[in-house]
């Protein structure tokens, strides 16, 4: 069973973590066109200097 929205998009990321995001911003690089999500649970940690 699959959440209706998922289907718009062509990769889906469960966790917006290190892994995630380099291979997210490689992949969309590589081929602008590609559709895709990033599902993170998480708090966001902009500007945060644990972050930094
Ligand atoms: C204090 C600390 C300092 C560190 N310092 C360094 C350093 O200086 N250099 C270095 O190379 N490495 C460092 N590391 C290690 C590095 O952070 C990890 O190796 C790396 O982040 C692992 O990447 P990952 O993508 O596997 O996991 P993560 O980066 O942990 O990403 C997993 C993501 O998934 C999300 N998530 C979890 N469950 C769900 C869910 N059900 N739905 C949606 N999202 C979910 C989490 O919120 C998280 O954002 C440090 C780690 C810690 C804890």
């Amino acid at each position: 069973m699959s959440h209706p929205i998922l289907s718009e998009f062509d990769i889906v990321f469960a966790g917006g973590g290190t892994t995630a995001c380099v291979v997210a911003g490689r992949l969309a690089a590589y081929d602008p066109s590609l559709r895709i999500l990033i599902l993170e649970a998480g708090q966001h940690t902009l500007n945060k200097p644990i972050h930094q």
